[in-house]
Order: structure tokens, then C-alpha cells, then sequence
């Protein structure tokens, strides 16, 4: 999406100890109370909690302490410049953290929340300039996963949580790979199984005449722009930031360790490009693994060698979306050098998201 090269000269410090992360079960669909007591006591002291919602794992600290919001970074060695997402427990906070709501904002809301849309609005001074990059907007979002919401409202602090993995990698949608890429890091993990969507949130601008979507997630663009076509027949919608940079989407993100390769195009000219690279790795002795729908692995069922991931039934994007992240994790365990992917055949629902994701875990399209 942006091609501008970044320096990555506000790398945090990185952490040389470790402390113990406490793992607690918790049921998704009726957290105990108990449990989300215990959360919310280390958020309120500072700590860091990774907590399961309806995108991917998040991991929360109270947005309000530039303290605890810092350990998020150190934690997750993420660039000081890119911003965090603050969440709430429901829309009345609102004014807590934004000092303008424009009317296109509260029908984004009223039809999206609580749910994965990010609205970013103009910031008030309580919020650190650490939770937005020094930036005079806040991206705020009310989650409507059960521990979440719980987490945020026995908490009673607005939560910032990106999502709970190592700065520009796979993001996280188990309590198991919070663990592999934060454990010894944070305070305590809540194990609520699988994220439910397996991508992020969808990130709008919000302003007086329009709207710009500034990351594709799992509230679909086009859901997007009706609600706001419905509320100002006049706004403009766009994608894409209106201002020159964009914090945060940086080329390079959600990747995998093995090389991954993300070839674009007719789906039959997608399938021979794929085949032809495939057998080239698999040739040199290199460990070559496909990541595609279940007929596309199918169809190429005669590369044996490589190892496979399915993301589910072609068009599935809500299946592929759920698997991703997981499958790229998984293809990097089980020894994958290189990762071939093609684009969803059609951007609907959660292909856009899906599209963007393996663009810039590819950093590289063919
Ligand atoms: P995540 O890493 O999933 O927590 O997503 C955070 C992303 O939200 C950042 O990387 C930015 O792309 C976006 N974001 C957060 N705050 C702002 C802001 N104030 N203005 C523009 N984009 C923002
Ligand atoms: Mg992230």
C-alpha cells in the first residue's frame, strides 16, 4: 500500500530479562468474572495483558499510563512511530479520548460498534502522545468479543492493544502464539481459544465531508460506504490516507520467516506462475510450501514434494481470513523456506484484508 522506504531509527530498547507471563483458561463466551478481575488489577497497575477479541490477540495496557503503554512497545520491539489502537468497553466513553466526534463517526459506530472498525479522530490531550505516535489523532475501537469487552470495562481505563505478536510479524490469533513471540515478556495471557475473524480491524479517518479507509480488515469497505453514503449522500470515501504518510503500513508486516512469495492475477495464469516457481525451488532442494485454497492445492497436487496449507474452499474468504495468519505460522514450523500464495479471485467480504495482508507479508508481488 506504501512504497515510501522508513527508517526504523525509534527501534525500542530491547528487553534483556524476562518475567513470568501467568496463562489463564477463560471461557470466550462467558468469561468469569474472576479471572477478568485479575486481568483488568494488572492492567490497572501498569502491566501488560494479552487478551483474546474478535479480530486477533491483542495486548492490552492502560491507554492513559505512557509507562505501561512504553512496555507495549519494548515488549513487542514495535517502532515508536507506529500507532496503537485504544480501545473501549462502549461508545459513551468516546469523548473520553477523541475531542471531535463529526456525525459521519457516529454512524460509523451506531452501525459497526461494538465490532472491528477503528475510527480515527481528533485526539484529546489525556491520551499520550506514545499511544499515537506523537500524532494529533486517536484510532479508537470498542471490540465485541465477551473477555475483551469484560477486560476493558472491569479495567475502567480505555485499553491500547495492537495486536499481541513481534513488531512486523504474523499477528497472533492463539493464546500459543502470543507465547511463542511474548512469552517472558508480558504479565499475563488470557487463553480464550482462536480468535474468532483472524484479521484485523478495519482502520477509517473520520472527518466533517468524508472518510478514508486506511487498512482493509474485516469490516468489509463496501459495508463501509454505504452506512456513510446513507448518512451524507455527499461525503467523500476514499482509500488510502489523505495525508502524505500513513503510519503503521509500512511495506514489510504480518510476515512469516520462510520467503514469501504472492502472485497476483487470472487465477489459471496464477496457478502456472505458482507451478513453475514451485517446481524451480523444489528442484534446488529448497523446502517450497503452497498456501491455497483447497481446490488450487488440488490443482496442483502434482508439486508432492511441498508442503501444504489449505486456506479452506476457493471463495471462502471469511474460512481463509480465520487461517492465515496460523497457517503461515504453522508452514514456518514445520521447516518452509518459501511460501507461494495467490490473490483471492474476487475482493469481496474479507478478501481486501486477506489481499493486503499477503501483500505486505510478501513485500514482494509477482
Ligand atoms: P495494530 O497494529 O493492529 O494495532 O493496528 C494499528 C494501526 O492502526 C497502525 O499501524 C496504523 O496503521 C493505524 N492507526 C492507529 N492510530 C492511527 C492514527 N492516529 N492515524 C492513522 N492511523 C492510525
Ligand atoms: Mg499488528
Amino acid at each position: 500500500m506504501d512504497a515510501t522506504p522508513r527508517l526504523y531509527a525509534s527501534t525500542p530498547l530491547r528487553l534483556n530479562h524476562t518475567i513470568e507471563t501467568e496463562v489463564l483458561a477463560i471461557d470466550s463466551a462467558a468469561p468469569d468474572p474472576g479471572v477478568i478481575a485479575r486481568a483488568a488489577a494488572v492492567v490497572r497497575r501498569g502491566g501488560l495483558v494479552a487478551f483474546p477479541t474478535e479480530t486477533v490477540y491483542g495486548l492490552g495496557a492502560n491507554a492513559l499510563d505512557a509507562d505501561a503503554v512504553g512496555r507495549i512497545f519494548a515488549a513487542k520491539e514495535r517502532a515508536a512511530d507506529d500507532p496503537l489502537i485504544v480501545h473501549l468497553a462502549d461508545a459513551g466513553q468516546l469523548a473520553t479520548v477523541a475531542r471531535e466526534v463529526p456525525p459521519l463517526a457516529v454512524a460509523l459506530a451506531a452501525a459497526f460498534w461494538p465490532g472491528p472498525l477503528t475510527l480515527v479522530l481528533p485526539k484529546r490531550a489525556e491520551v499520550p502522545a506514545a499511544v499515537t505516535a506523537g500524532l494529533d489523532s486517536v484510532a479508537v475501537r470498542v471490540p465485541r468479543h465477551p473477555v475483551a469487552h469484560a477486560l476493558i470495562a472491569t479495567a475502567g481505563v480505555p485499553v491500547a492493544a495492537p495486536s499481541a505478536n513481534r513488531f512486523t510479524r504474523t499477528s497472533a490469533t492463539t493464546a500459543a502464539h502470543v507465547l511463542e513471540d511474548l512469552g517472558g515478556r508480558i504479565d499475563m495471557v488470557l487463553d480464550g481459544g482462536p480468535a474468532e475473524a483472524g484479521i484485523e480491524s478495519t482502520v477509517v479517518a473520520v472527518y466533517a465531508d468524508g472518510v478514508s479507509v486506511l487498512r482493509p480488515g474485516a469490516v468489509p469497505t463496501e459495508a463501509i460506504a454505504e452506512v456513510v453514503q446513507r448518512a451524507d449522500p455527499a461525503a467523500t470515501i476514499r482509500t488510502g490516507a489523505r495525508e502524505k504518510v500513513s503510519p503503521g503500513m509500512m511495506a514489510k508486516h504480518y510476515a512469516p520467516r520462510a520467503r514469501l512469495t504472492y502472485v497476483t492475477g487470472p487465477r489459471e495464469a496464477a496457478l502456472a506462475r505458482v507451478r513453475a516457481l514451485v517446481a524451480e525451488e523444489l528442484a534446488a532442494g529448497r523446502r517450497a510450501a503452497l498456501l491455497l485454497s483447497d481446490e488450487d492445492l488440488e490443482a496442483l497436487a502434482d508439486l508432492a514434494p511441498a508442503l501444504t496449507a489449505s486456506l479452506g474452499p476457493r471463495g471462502d474468504h471469511t474460512t481463509a481470513a480465520r487461517r492465515l495468519f496460523a497457517a503461515l505460522r504453522e508452514l514456518d514450523q514445520r521447516g518452509a523456506e518459501s511460501v507461494f500464495a495467490i490473490a483471492p479471485e474476487t475482493m469481496t467480504g474479507y478478501a481486501r484484508a486477506i489481499d493486503d495482508r499477503l501483500r505486505r507479508a510478501a513485500a514482494r508481488v509477482e
